[in-house]
């Protein structure tokens, strides 16, 4: 393991555990180590984190307990979701920008007989309801669109489509891949008029490997994992009590501190974004400067390689990302970024850096100093650039 202290900025792709919540897991790890389907005691002590746990993620989305469904992660839940309610001949409404999870999953229907529509976004990364509005069909079953983008950070405006939708097309389910949200917006379902949302625990300083699927009763969703009756017989194996006891210790403690960290973390990010605009020639910004996640800054910078800039940040102790972590290492600039219509030569090279818990102002004075050189020695060895 390496000694030197990181700076780390990649909390958009997972956060450290938090030393509360593994203090809550290890019991379940440990003494407590019962299948929560078993009658002993220490079947039914197991059974009963779980279900305490069910009732606090409720109580933060203010829904009822047997409305959520624990799972693997957020992308088992964006599957859940989408699998799970459509069939041959529905129509399917997604945005442009969506997690490969909704992406990738729709994509795969639409070859087993499901209809797709994928809306694009703005230049700013915003959708347009309208949109949306547009698009709907005599046979449209569900709408995803993401609460936040795990690229650019942008929020979209999900409550209005709800609004519409419960005013206009009730019978239309509306999905929303909160993954990048949880822990940092305000996660009401009520509020928010969605039927489905999934989360993942890691992205909100828990664990790895467990994700909630919240499903009004209304919803009838066909089981992905068939076996155990476990999760209300839509989703069968052993509970991951262990994780299920994190996820909801960790989303609770994220609950109770979300407003006021929120607006530190804001602050900071605009503090970076002015400093890293004023300080670096031809730097931009990518996605609406305002309506966007606390933590997200993500520039391009022309003229230089987005990989470059990352290897040689990480060379000084600095964790950043080219954007989707599922699309670095390949040389074809995100599907994210390309949907801003941003021109080829600032594409290459963009750089994501999420803040987090751990980030303070000294940090970030640092990373620009580092940024600043390293940009300018990449440019000064670049045939683009003179
Ligand atoms: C991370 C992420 C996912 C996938 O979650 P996993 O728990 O890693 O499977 C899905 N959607 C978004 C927006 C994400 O950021």
């Amino acid at each position: 393991m390496s000694t030197k202290k990181i700076i780390y900025l990649d909390h958009a792709a997972t956060t450290p555990l938090a030393p509360e919540v593994l203090e809550r897991m290890l019991p379940y790890l440990k003494s407590d180590f019962g299948n929560a389907g078993s009658i002993h005691t220490k079947g039914q002590s197991a059974k009963n984190a779980v279900e305490s746990a069910r009732r606090k993620v409720a109580e933060i989305l203010w829904c009822e307990p047997q409305e959520i469904i624990f799972t693997s992660g957020g992308s088992e839940s964006d599957n859940l979701a989408l699998r799970g309610t459509l069939k041959k001949g529905d129509h399917l409404i997604i945005s442009a920008v969506e997690h490969p999870a909704v992406l990738q999953t729709a994509e795969a229907l639409e070859k087993e007989g499901v209809e797709l529509t994928k809306i694009p976004v703005e230049r700013n990364g915003i959708l347009k309801v309208g949109k949306v509005q547009k698009a709907i069909r005599r046979n449209t079953t569900l709408i995803s669109i993401m609460l936040a983008n795990n690229e650019i950070g942008t929020l979209q405006p999900v409550r209005e489509i709800g609004k519409f939708l419960q005013k206009n097309h009730p019978e239309i389910l509306l999905h929303t891949d909160a993954v990048q949200a949880g822990g940092i917006l305000n996660l009401d379902v009520r509020h928010l008029k969605v039927d489905l949302l999934s989360l993942s625990a890691h992205k909100f300083y828990g664990p790895k490997g467990i994700g909630v699927l919240f499903a009004k009763s209304k919803v009838k969703l066909k089981p992905q994992i068939s076996g155990g009756h476990q999760e209300n017989g839509i989703r069968a194996g052993t509970e991951n009590v262990a994780g299920i006891v994190g996820a909801a210790a960790a989303l609770d403690l994220a609950e109770k501190n979300r407003e006021k960290e929120s607006i530190r973390i804001t602050k900071l990010r605009d503090y970076f974004i002015k400093k890293v605009l004023r300080e670096i020639p031809k730097a931009q910004l990518n996605g609406d400067p305002k309506i966007r996640l606390p933590g997200n800054a993500n520039f391009s910078f022309y003229g230089v390689e987005g990989e470059s800039i990352l290897l040689r940040l990480d060379f000084t102790g600095i964790a950043a990302s080219t954007g989707s972590a599922c699309a670095s290492g390949s040389l074809e600039p995100s599907y994210v970024l390309q949907s801003l219509k941003i021109p080829h030569e600032w594409l290459h090279g963009s750089i994501r850096f999420s803040l987090g818990k751990s980030t303070g102002k000294q940090e970030l004075d640092q990373v620009v100093t580092e940024l600043k050189k390293i940009i300018r020695d990449l440019r000064e060895l670049s045939p683009l650039f003179e």
